[in-house]
């Protein structure tokens, strides 16, 4: 709720929820209603609101966006001997829930342009380092089986999904969409969330919505959501005796969570109208600096600028992280992006490949304040703020 300049804290946050709807009334009949937990009627109309924001396929919510993924995998038939091909640039939840399933990750390079997984990449490795083997089909290297792709759509730009769908059907790999960070967005006018096979969503308090934490499953077929269901439920195969049919998860969504989850649902067109104007001021507030780049928009793509997240091309290594602390100092949160993957050390089992794009990308971008209700004057400041350090950058590099 926006109580004015009174109020307002001192910092620019990178992105806080906005709490203006119903939240506080629903979180009231869940509580004056009792039913608190996961079953609850909140989280079935969560789950319908979503299916008709997107427009159909069947929803199942769960406790966060990690959890999403992980059983995803899981339905999929990713297990011990499974290769999962994913973006070496992604929140590290993407990789862990692989490695929960016991299967092992291929990092791949991303496309400089959308800065989402590289269909050419997915092409190469399929093509040259698996093969069909007594008709399977395995990993020359490792003998083990791809069995799925993961594009994440990164901070709200779309992957390109037609060449993924081409290499997915050839090679019978499941395609299942990390759209963690891409709620609202589309691909050639088809929301994310209902591209692949299944779709991961999350709530987390940072993102686009937020149930506090949540995340939810999306799927085309019924039987596979019913079976998402069952497992995020501990498998219970019986009503009323504690008979269990596989080694479940808790992972359902509580009713409380939903009722914040069903009042922010309520407000995401004009959160995503917010970040379009955001987006179009910051593009605005950059153009006369040349070296840096408005964050990707593909011709076939509708992003939702979950984070505005700038390209500053040619930046030395550590000046954006000067920038990042630069702009602390005056109040101003900023972000590098994410670590790529395989620089970390605790993905010993993945399959790693040169990820240059990657590496150029963590160097040269920064994310910018993107809270929907941003007032002009603070991304102002922001604005301000940034391109003077650029300039001085130029001064001090000659
Ligand atoms: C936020 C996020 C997740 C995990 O979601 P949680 O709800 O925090 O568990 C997964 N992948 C990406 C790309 C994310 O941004």
């Amino acid at each position: 709720m926006n109580k004015g300049r009174k109020n307002r804290p001192l910092t620019i946050p990178l992105s806080i929820p906005v709490l203006g709807g119903q939240e506080l009334h629903y979180l009231q009949q869940a509580i004056v209603s009792n039913w608190v937990s996961s079953e609850g009627p909140f989280v079935t109309d969560f789950e319908r609101a979503l299916e008709r924001y997107l427009g159909g396929g069947h929803a199942v919510a769960t406790v966060n966006g990690t959890a999403a993924l992980h059983v995803a995998l899981r339905v999929a038939g990713v297990g011990p001997g499974s290769l999962v091909l994913l973006p070496g640039l992604t929140f590290a939840a993407t990789a862990n829930a692989v490695i929960y399933c016991g299967a092992r990750p291929v990092f791949l390079d991303v496309d400089p342009d959308t800065w989402t997984i590289d269909p050419k990449e997915v092409g190469r490795f399929l093509t040259e380092e698996c093969k069909r083997d007594n008709k399977q089909f395995v990993h020359r290297a490792s003998g083990d089986r791809p069995r799925a792709i993961v594009p994440v759509h990164l901070l709200g730009h779309p992957s390109d999904m037609t060449p993924l769908f081409h290499w997915a059907r050839s090679y019978q790999l499941s395609i299942i969409e990390d759209s963690c960070e891409s709620l609202g967005a589309t691909y050639k006018g088809v929301p994310t969330g209902r591209l692949g096979d299944m779709a991961c969503l999350s709530f987390n308090g940072n993102k686009t919505v937020t149930c506090g934490g949540g995340g939810m499953v999306i799927c085309r077929d019924n039987e596979v959501a019913r079976r998402i269901r069952h497992l995020t439920t501990q498998a219970k195969a019986h009503p009323t005796e504690y008979i269990h049919d596989a080694v479940g998860f808790n992972y359902r969504l509580t009713n409380l969570q939903a009722a914040v989850g069903l009042a922010q649902m309520e407000q995401l067109p004009k959160f995503l109208e917010r970040k379009q104007v955001l987006a179009t001021r910051y593009e605005e507030g950059f153009r006369d600096l040349k070296e840096l780049l408005p964050a990707p928009r593909a011709g076939w793509a509708k992003p939702s600028y979950w984070l505005y997240t700038l390209r500053w091309r040619g930046a030395r290594p550590g000046a954006v992280r000067r920038l990042v602390t630069f702009l602390a100092r005056q109040g101003i949160q900023a972000r590098c992006l994410w670590r790529p993957l395989p620089d970390l050390p605790i993905y010993p089992e993945a399959i790693a490949h040169p990820i240059p794009v990657c590496e150029r990308l963590y160097q040269e971008c920064v994310s910018l304040p993107s809270t929907p209700n941003l007032i002009a004057n603070d991304q102002d400041r922001v604005i301000e703020a940034v391109s003077r350090f650029v300039i001085r950058e130029r001064k001090t590099s000659r």
